[in-house]
């Protein structure tokens, strides 16, 4: 297995939150809708009553009967009880359904999305830590673990203990020895098996769940990665990684499987106890005559609702404790703060509407390290860039060019200084407005598997048709997309996959003209075009650039040719700056790598 799994998977890194914490969740939703909730409650409760009425309906039909012919008419009546209340039973135990269905079904679409938006919010780092088809996994889990865990509760487990102790107290009234007997054992039962399942199935079943995200995550990482699978011809050796996983999920999940078989033997062991004690304690009382033949049709009746209900008990306890397990993951997020998270109360970002321009951003004093890192990467950094200025940033590999970009959309937090966007610090708006305020064409951009049209106005849903097609035709796209069968309504594929890079350069170029924001960061390929094609992304990016402040991640020579500055980046800071006439000449830094390119160029 491959240590690439080994993050807060498995189960040994984050401890577990408790099955009380987990229910806590999940009782929080049930208080949603609480007209819903206690009708159910309400109703279960009202069948209960006709359940424990059972025995004594039965009592008394057989006392009746055991009276003679002569008691014909009281024994009809008798039987219309006996069958009334079954009849009840299941009829309002069916209603009671009615109201468990939608608050079900409501409180499971709720916690769906909100566990979406809590996932959305995390933070980039999260998010890069974590594998998507784990997080698919869990969040779709946690869904039917509240299923699980509800109607164990709610329908069986909290009914059945009101049955069983009622039951009890009800045979102790009329048969103390009996009654003692069935009290001691449904306490027994109940303390031992919520002893047994938290402490002895538990850690199993959390573990077989880890890997069970696992499969999850192995599974959607080789299938995005499929590309490179095929060009590899690997899919034997992504076969066998998966078989890893799924034989290491096999192992768990069946100790696991086991831990419950075995608790379920002890649960019958614990029925048999009950069924002898019972029954002895009857035969007993007959012996002395104390008993007549209703009291034993009422206790056999008793035991036979009893069992019946531990039985289900011992079910429906396996089933709440894979429900909450299942759970546990989204409860955990809950208590997860977003590490990037927006000031209370903070407002939106608002491009200056000064005189001088907007998208003027300044780092002051900056001092920024990755987590990961042990040095600091930007250490007691400054700079302005004034608003409209066309910067380009270059240096070599690692210095800190996509970490500049990263810092000024707030991607992370500082660990000093700050950075301040016409006037406002980044970290005191909220980070939707600002991110809206900056354009960002990727260096190999990721489009969703949506129509070229949806793709383009993606910073812009609401833009219209025309406006679509206007951004387009700027950003060198109109042309190719009309080659496409289904134009505008072409899919692209996940990621993109279906156009080429070039391409899929031009349609973020066309989102980034509809997006219309004042500050745009382009981070140039450095994978080659052809050479039309490179012309053709160049000059939309040259008609992106005009009128905003633009920070340019440069390989091409045009663009630092264009540029009304140049920060050379090593280390996190900048080494030299200026344009690129001046640095050539300095001879310093620049003035090698450029050398470098422009020998290759
Ligand atoms: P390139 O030209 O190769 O794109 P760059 O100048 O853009 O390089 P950055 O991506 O800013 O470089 O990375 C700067 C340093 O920070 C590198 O040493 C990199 O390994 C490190 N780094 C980048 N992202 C992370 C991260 N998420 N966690 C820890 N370290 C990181
Ligand atoms: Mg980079």
């Amino acid at each position: 297995m491959s240590d690439a799994f080994e993050d807060e998977d498995d189960t040994g890194r984050r401890r577990a939150l408790s099955n009380a914490r987990v229910l806590g969740f999940i009782a929080r939703f049930w208080l949603r809708r609480k007209g819903l909730f206690i009708a159910g409650v309400g109703l279960t409760l009202l069948a209960i009553a006709f359940d424990l009425a059972l025995p004594w309906a039965s009592g008394k039909l057989i006392d009746t009967v055991s009276r003679g012919p002569a008691a014909l008419p009281s024994a009809w009546s008798a039987w219309a009880w006996f069958v009334g209340v079954y009849l009840g039973f299941s009829l309002i135990r069916n209603l009671a359904m009615r109201f468990w269905i939608p608050l079900a079904a409501r409180n499971m679409e709720e916690m769906t999305n909100e566990g979406y938006v809590r996932v959305q919010a995390f933070s980039s780092d999260w998010h890069a830590d974590s594998f998507a088809g784990a997080t698919v996994r869990k969040l779709t889990r946690a869904m039917w673990g509240y299923d699980s865990v509800t109607d164990a509760v709610t329908i069986w487990l909290a009914p059945s203990l009101i049955v069983l102790v009622g039951l009890s107290v009800m045979l102790l009234l009329r048969q103390p020895m009996a009654g003692i007997v069935a009290l001691v054992v449904v306490a027994a039962y109940v303390t031992v098996n919520v002893v047994v399942t938290t402490r002895y199935v538990r850690p199993a079943n959390l573990r077989s769940n880890a890997l069970d995200s696992k499969i999850g995550a192995s599974l959607a990482d080789a299938v995005t990665s499929n590309p490179t699978v095929k060009s590899f011809g690997a899919e034997a050796r992504e076969s066998v990684r998966v078989a890893e996983v799924t034989a290491a999920w096999r192992e768990a999940v069946m100790v696991t499987w086991h831990k419950f078989t075995n608790v379920w033997l002890g649960q019958n062991l614990l029925l048999v106890v009950l069924q002898g004690g019972l029954t002895a304690a009857m035969i007993h009382a007959w012996s002395q005559g104390q008993a007549t033949p209703g009291d034993v049709a009422f206790a056999i009746t008793a035991f036979m609702l009893m069992s019946g209900y531990l039985r289900n008990m011992g079910e429906n306890i396996r089933m709440l404790q894979k429900g909450l397990d299942d759970t546990e993951d989204l409860a955990a997020w809950e208590h997860l703060a977003p590490q990037i998270a927006d000031a209370p109360g903070a407002p939106d970002f608002q491009p200056s509407t000064g005189p001088g321009g907007h998208g003027r951003i300044v780092f002051e004093d900056v001092t920024f390290r990755y987590k990961a890192a042990g040095a600091p990467l930007y250490d007691h950094f400054s700079l302005t860039i004034a608003p409209g200025e066309r910067v380009a940033l270059v240096g070599p590999t690692g210095s800190g060019k996509s970490t500049f970009v990263k810092l000024v959309q707030r991607l992370h937090d500082l660990q000093g200084g700050r950075i301040v966007i016409d006037g406002q610090d980044v970290a005191g708006v909220t980070q939707g407005s600002l991110r809206r305020a900056i354009a960002v064409v990727p260096q190999d951009p990721a489009l969703f598997h949506r129509s070229l049209r949806d793709n383009i106005a993606y910073g812009r849903p609401d833009a219209t048709d025309a406006e679509v097609i206007a951004a387009a035709t700027k950003a060198r796209a109109h042309d190719f997309i009309l080659k496409l069968p289904q134009g505008y309504d072409t899919l692209v594929g996940e990621r993109g996959i279906k156009l080429s890079g070039g391409e899929r350069q031009r349609v973020a170029i066309a989102r980034a003209f509809l997006t219309d924001a004042p500050i745009l960061v382009l981070d140039e390929a450095t994978s080659s075009l052809d050479v039309e094609t490179e012309g053709q992304v160049q000059e939309a990016a040259e008609a992106l650039m005009a009128g905003r402040t633009t920070i340019v991640i440069a390989h091409r020579l045009s663009t630092v040719r264009g540029a009304d500055r140049i920060l050379v980046f090593q280390n996190g800071r900048v080494v030299e700056e200026g344009r690129h006439g001046e640095l050539k000449a300095a001879g310093g830094v620049y003035a090698r790598l450029n050398a470098v390119s422009e020998g290759v160029g």
